[in-house]
């Protein structure tokens, strides 16, 4: 689809995956005016296509829009762009186990203009591809750098919203992370710089002492859609779960007196991954012996099972494309 202040969205279409043309001076280029969705479509050999939950990325896409003065897109023209696209070429989504279909929304500012101000043309488009399995090799914990210099985003910036800014942001942080042996960035809040606040590409979660402790949605973190589904699956299952304020030095308390039982990050691309290690100040604080954690490993089986549809969805959660 296509933006233009005098006609608002307009012209959807399908078209075969090819390099686009742009003005080099379109406002994403120079002011990053761009706003990102990232979820997956699930085939089973003999079911329907399955999306998970796909009307809460075109909400947070409304919400990244009204963050970055984009204007609001119809969150079911969306949805059913989505399915045109989809099923225009069924062939492309994996139905092998543990596989499935990536899907990008986004939308960029196209006008060309050097003045700092909100475009007045976009572009909405999709990108698709199969991705295999994340755990190709089984589930297994990563090491967490803990970020103690670098801040990704402060309250009333646009740490909440889905955009390329804040990716940008913490590019520097991730290099350095990977250089000590680490696979992503926890970042901690940009005030008081002890707040736990996400880590690079997921939303985290700590078991302390039976209890599932998560921090609240501040205005500088990611609503994250695996976020909200573990929350709900928690609360289903009795397990006590708060969001809250939480502290690195929190953490490293529990850790140290043995409360701290373990921990996982939350997203699309990997639905749950066990922490085994953080790296704080130069201390490697091990989690579970650096073993996946019991929580971690059914929170991940129910979830993608009921992604897969092997799993009962009490929830709702699925959409299902039937063209059959
Ligand atoms: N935080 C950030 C910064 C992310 O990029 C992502 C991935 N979208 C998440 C959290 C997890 O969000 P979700 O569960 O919706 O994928």
């Amino acid at each position: 689809l296509d933006y233009d202040a005098s006609i608002g969205w307009h012209d959807a279409r399908v078209v075969p995956y090819q390099p686009i043309t742009l003005d080099p001076a379109a406002k994403v280029f120079h002011y990053g005016q761009t706003v990102f969705e990232g979820l997956k479509a699930y085939l089973t050999a003999d079911g329907p296509i399955r999306l998970f939950r796909p009307r809460k990325n075109f909400e947070r896409l409304n919400r990244s829009n009204e963050r970055l003065s984009i204007p609001h897109l119809d969150e079911e023209l969306a949805l059913e762009a989505l399915k045109l696209l989809i099923l225009t070429d069924r062939e492309w989504i994996p139905s092998a186990e543990g596989t499935s279909l990536y899907i990008r929304p986004f939308i960029i500012a196209t006008e060309a203009a050097l003045g700092v101000n909100p475009s007045t043309q976009y572009k909405f488009m999709i990108i698709m591809s199969p991705v295999g399995s994340y755990y190709a090799e089984g589930i297994h914990p990563v090491k967490i750098f803990v970020e103690s210099e670098y801040v990704r985003a402060v309250k009333g910036g646009v740490g909440n919203a889905k955009t390329a800014g804040n990716y940008a942001a913490g590019l520097k942080a991730q290099e350095n992370a990977t250089k000590q042996g680490s696979s992503q960035v926890l970042w901690l809040d940009g005030v008081h710089r002890k707040y736990i606040e996400e880590v690079g590409s997921m939303n985290v979660f700590f078991n302390i002492n039976g209890t599932i402790v998560t921090p609240a949605l501040n205005g500088s973190i990611l609503d994250g859609i695996t976020r909200d589904s573990i929350i709900q699956l928690l609360k289903h299952w009795n397990i006590p779960v708060e969001e809250r304020a939480l502290s690195i030095d929190e953490i490293v308390e529990a850790h140290g007196n043995g409360s701290l039982v373990e921990a996982f990050g939350t997203g699309t691309a990997a639905v749950i991954s066990p922490i085994g290690e953080l790296l704080w100040l130069g201390h490697k604080l091990s989690i579970n012996n650096g073993e996946t954690g019991e929580l971690s490993a059914k929170l991940y089986d129910n979830l993608t099972g009921i992604q897969k549809g092997t799993v009962e969805d009490p929830f709702g959660w699925i959409l299902t494309l039937d063209d059959r």
